[in-house]
């Protein structure tokens, strides 16, 4: 079979620093034959495995889905493989190509684009986040051997994504409309006003009708609307209008929802676990008193202590939103099958309310911590919160979700929302 043609990110550094975030956090699911792998690599006390504890579990999510099997978790919800030190004792025992494929991609994500395979990267990594490290296009040749070994059986004739729920152009057009947006969100304008932008050039897409604009019309066309919107979209620095009432309930339950670290013991404990969710679903939607404790460390904070202004974006988080917005666009992560096969405008309308999620989160996280202003460890961490979910949890496929997007967006509140927690 002939080698995948790989898009690199050039905008993402990355190495692996070793915090351990991602086998804290992660559920890791393997294959029948990574299973038979583990269990015949002689795995005990000696190696810091307690006689008792057992290494795969088998996983089934429903009573008529097939079951799967992933890692066992040690009792604080680690990977039944991290050592004391925070390593990986598969990796200290065997070296890297002996671990789950899962955990050799991380942070990594292939996505089909056109005839090429893009590559994204996993912002629920703090490294990620804060750009540290080789520059990817330098890891080519690894990434790219991971990338053959985990897309080997898999199709590659993948159809464009959809435009709207109405129209569908083949890949080169498509294609037109994701470069659009990244360029939109690539000058050198404070983060918040490009957003703005983008968010305004999308509407005007939504509402346009391309059957019959193709090729170098459509090129002409989709710059016309970027210089329409950059000379329209108003400035962030204007005092925004508070979100309304209905959108402000809205949106917490979706902050609820990213917030949400759902552990396998949680989803496991079936209505217990569900009771849990909905009394916090409700308080979210109540708004008011003390903010439920969702986060480690983010206690004993009033719903109303978050909506006053934080002191705006730190001077870092331009660069740092900039690069996470363009490394999902450019990497297609946020429409078609990259993300629960949803159209483009609608995926960019949801991966825009991903900014007022995390400011929101931020803000909670330096709140609890008696400050009034953001840092960038606050952003930095809400963000790796926030990407945990995106694209991934299949909750964000479902109708729930992507009603409440919606009803957002008819609302009109997303460019609110975006200005209301920037400031
Ligand atoms: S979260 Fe990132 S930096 Fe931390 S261990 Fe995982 S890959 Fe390495």
């Amino acid at each position: 079979m002939s080698k995948l043609k790989l898009d690199l990110p050039t905008l993402q550094n990355w190495d692996c620093h070793n915090c351990s975030g991602c086998c804290r956090q992660h559920g890791v699911f393997i294959t029948p034959e990574e299973k038979a792998r583990i269990e015949s690599q002689g795995w005990t006390a000696e190696h810091g495995i307690p006689a008792n504890q057992p290494l795969v579990l088998k996983h089934k999510t429903g009573m008529f889905s097939a079951a799967s099997y992933r890692l066992a978790q040690q009792p604080d919800g680690a990977c039944v493989f991290l050592n004391e030190q925070g390593l990986c004792r598969i990796h200290a025992r065997f070296e890297e190509a002996a671990k789950p494929l899962a955990c050799r991609i991380y942070p990594y994500a292939f996505h089909p684009k056109s005839r090429q395979v893009t590559v994204g990267l996993r912002f629920s990594c703090p490294s990620v986040v804060r750009n540290l490290g080789t520059p990817v296009v330098q890891q080519a040749k690894n990434i790219q051997h991971i990338a053959d070994l985990a897309l080997k059986n898999t199709d590659r004739d993948i159809a464009a994504p959809r435009l709207t729920n109405t129209e569908s152009p083949d890949w080169p057009d498509i294609l037109q409309f994701v470069e659009a947006l990244d360029q939109t969100l690539a000058t050198r304008d404070d983060f918040t006003t490009k957003l703005l932008r983008a968010l305004n050039w999308i509407k005007l897409v939504s509402e346009s009708k391309f059957d019959k604009v193709r090729g170098p019309r459509l090129t002409e066309f989709l710059q016309l609307i970027r210089d329409a919107v950059a000379a329209d979209t108003p400035a962030s620095t204007e005092t925004p209008p508070r979100p309304p009432a209905v959108a402000r309930v809205q949106f917490r339950l979706l902050v609820a929802q990213y917030a949400r670290k759902d552990t396998f013991a949680d989803i496991e404990a079936g209505i217990r676990g569900r009771w849990k969710m909905l009394l916090t679903a409700l308080k979210f939607a109540r708004g008011r008193g003390v903010v439920p404790a969702l986060l480690d460390g983010c206690v004993g904070v009033q719903f109303l202590a978050l909506e006053r202004p934080f002191g705006g974006l730190p001077a870092e988080a331009d660069e740092i939103f900039t690069r996470y917005f363009r490394i999902k666009i450019q990497s297609m992560h946020f429409c078609g099958k990259a993300y629960y096969d949803i159209p483009l405008v609608e995926g960019f309308v949801s991966l825009a309310l991903i900014f007022p999620t995390i400011l929101w989160l931020a803000r909670w996280r330096a709140a609890s911590q008696d400050r009034e202003v953001l840092g960038v460890d606050d952003v930095v961490t809400a963000i790796t919160i926030a990407d945990h979910h995106h694209g991934y949890s299949p909750a964000f496929g479902m109708s729930g979700f992507r009603r409440r997007v919606r009803i957002l967006d008819q609302l009109g509140a997303v460019t609110t929302l975006c200005r209301w927690y920037a400031k």
